[in-house]
């Protein structure tokens, strides 16, 4: 029997409202030794954190597929998913077969309501599984990378996609393919044209463009990236050590004692209101502020707000248990500083 011809790829990082973002078709594209493992600033989920799993439908054998290409990021990220279909779990997978597939990206998901899915699977084949889970874990497009050095050939993708099945106008386009992200956006990694995060697009879309091999499994750089201390290293914070704040109480002295770590804090809120939460010292902290009563419900993220290059947040909280995360900006330093929170 020959071969059948591979089926276009549809994939989206889902951040347009949906009715905007009905079908892309993308095929991977891929100029080899220059493309980076990439993932934007500020979506990724706490380290350590369990992200529960729940099926709006799907068969038991697709279940299977879900559950075992998740586990491929979680064989060397500090992450563990829980398929445990709870209501408000953090991913929700549809399988609707009319609707590509796609992800929300990272923390993203935790904006959308519960009722909705966060993923969708409308076809399993290859790795897709494995690209969707990807985004849901904060990775981004191969091809948006600033650094990726395709030189789109813009008048043919426009064309490309505004006929069937897509019917995108120049904006959507733009959006979903053209644009890069901005280097200050990213966390970036090594050249890898064998990131399962990128895709093929017909050469004649690019002005440089050389086809390659559908990647269907993760390249050495994604295992390598995805357990890096600018996302889920193991050596990351555990629950059961976290440093606990007093709102109110005097500052705590820390220590970024190695390259690219990051420390995590927790405090208690007992009654509503105005929280202030930030640094001092002199060393240029990032902070990030997850909760009410979860590790991986992001509020806030903040680089320099404080005093000098300190994080400083300022959140209206409610009461629960909140969490801090803080690291140095550049993850090749190290340095002391001290975290506190009061109402203010
Ligand atoms: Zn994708």
């Amino acid at each position: 029997m020959p071969k059948p011809t591979p089926l276009p790829r549809v994939c989206i990082d889902r951040v347009l409202p949906k009715d905007a973002m009905k079908y892309q078709f993308t095929r991977r594209l891929g100029r080899p030794g220059i493309l980076h493992a990439v993932a934007p600033i500020g979506k990724t989920w706490i380290n350590g954190s369990t992200l529960r799993v729940r099926f709006l439908g799907g068969t038991a054998a697709e279940r299977t597929i879900v559950k075992e290409q998740a586990g491929w990021w979680t064989q060397h990220a500090n992450l563990k998913f829980d398929f445990n279909n709870a209501p408000d779990a953090e991913i929700r997978i549809s399988f609707d077969k009319n609707d590509g597939a796609w992800s929300y990206v990272g923390t993203d998901a935790k904006g959308i309501s519960q009722g909705e899915a966060t993923m969708n699977l409308g076809f399993l084949d290859g790795g897709t599984v494995a690209h969707e889970f990807g985004h849901a874990i904060g990775l981004a497009h191969e091809h948006q990378n600033p650094d990726g050095g395709i030189q789109w050939n813009e008048p043919v993708v426009i064309s490309s996609l505004a006929g069937s099945p897509n019917f995108w106008t120049p904006e959507q386009t733009r959006h979903n393919v053209l644009s890069k992200y901005t280097a200050n956006q990213l966390n970036g990694t090594k050249f890898d044209p064998d990131s399962i995060m990128l895709y093929f697009f017909p050469a004649s879309w690019t002005l440089n463009g050389i086809a390659t091999e559908q990647n269907e499994v993760l390249s050495e750089t994604d295992k390598l990236f995805i357990k890096s201390a600018r996302m889920y290293p193991p050596n990351g914070p555990i629950e059961s050590k976290l440093l606990e704040l007093k709102p109110g109480g005097s500052p705590l002295g820390a220590d970024i004692g190695k390259p690219g770590e990051e420390d995590v804090f927790t405090f208690k809120v007992s009654t509503g209101g105005s929280y202030l939460v930030e640094t001092q010292g002199a060393t240029d902290t990032v902070m990030k502020l997850f909760g009410p009563n979860s590790p991986t419900n992001l509020i806030a993220e903040d680089d320099d707000s404080g005093a000098g290059s300190n994080a400083r947040i300022r959140a209206s909280l409610i009461p629960g248990q909140y969490f801090v995360q803080v690291r140095h900006w550049d993850p090749k330093k190290t340095g002391k500083y001290a975290v506190g929170v009061r109402k203010g």
